[in-house]
């Protein structure tokens, strides 16, 4: 069984109470009416052996638990309100470490105002997990959602891409909430995900659901410090399909892409690595000469 097909699969179904549900599922959060307000709710999970080598101190999976959830909101450009954690522990699992994944759990939802509010812990026989749900309210310019690219936009990002598993970069990343906030009241973006995938997958998942293709300029796209010096090709490849960047991916009309590139105002670095076009293909262009760019990073096979 193959992830994507699934959720596709999951999406054909739709959802009980459409007309309170505005965003179901498909996007970083779903978006939910709460009297008159809205909810924006996500739900991640990290698995020791898949996430996280078993090797890694507890107290940084409990901080990359809930900062993958926090990435998420961030991609919606929304205000984290509050969150629950559960805590499945290897029999066995020694309760200093228990205490050091809640500690991680802890400082990274209070570095952004989002105290973990409840959970669940048990016992078994499989490997460390830690779920993480947040929730979360719209910032004061609505959501921005996967769907809104547009032929013309110009693709941007956050930060630099690649073999992000090498260092530390995938346990220890901020998530882009301050940022995704900023870009939402200033710049209007069209369409935004956080890249945890793989930056060409997550492309692919933007042009989808917009229901348009990209052209993404080989040279522009910002390659990580933690990828080895050599071939050009090899470490531009490692930009695009690593994964666990946990950037920003978003599109936005040329003129405020130009103000932003110039501006600079994130404190993290923000560049324009292309532009969406009509139609449905992806596209890179190296050296004047345009190739096919393939989708290409983590689908977890099941
Ligand atoms: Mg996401």
């Amino acid at each position: 069984m193959r992830e994507n097909d699934f959720l596709d699969w999951i999406r054909t179904r739709g959802v009980a109470q459409p007309k309170r549900v505005p965003v179901g599922p498909g996007d970083d959060c779903a978006v939910v009416g709460l009297g008159g307000e809205r909810l924006v709710v996500t739900n991640d999970q990290l698995l020791a052996g898949v996430h996280f080598e078993p090797s890694v101190e507890p107290r940084l999976v409990g901080r990359k638990a809930m900062n993958r959830g926090l990435s998420d909101v961030a991609a919606m450009a929304a205000v984290p309100v509050c969150a629950v954690a559960t805590l499945a522990a290897p029999h066995g699992f020694e309760r200093e470490n228990a205490e050091a994944v809640y500690l991680g759990l802890r400082e990274a939802g209070d570095a952004f105002d989002c105290p973990l509010v409840g959970g669940d812990v048990a016992g078994w026989d499989g490997p460390l997990a830690v779920t993480v749900t947040v929730a979360a309210t719209p910032g004061s310019s609505g959501w921005v959602l996967r769907s809104g690219a547009k032929p013309g936009d110009a693709v941007c990002v956050t930060g630099a891409f690649g073999a992000a598993w090498k260092g530390t970069r995938h346990l220890e990343f901020a998530p882009r909430i301050r940022e995704a906030r900023l870009l939402a009241d200033r710049y209007r973006p069209h369409s935004m995900i956080d890249v945890s995938d793989a930056l060409s997958l997550d492309l692919w998942r933007i042009c989808r659901a917009s229901g348009v293709g990209a052209e993404i300029d080989a040279s522009a796209v910002p390659i990580s410090e933690d990828v080895p010096a050599g071939d050009f090709d090899a470490r531009l490849s490692a930009a695009l399909g690593d994964g666990e960047d946990y950037e920003l991916l978003f599109t936005l009309p040329g003129e405020q892409a130009d103000r932003l590139v110039r501006e600079q105002p994130l404190g993290v670095p923000v560049s324009r690595i292309g532009s969406i076009v009509a139609g449905e293909r992806m596209t890179l262009i190296a050296d004047g000469s345009p190739c096919p760019l393939t989708p290409n990073g983590w689908e977890h096979e099941i």
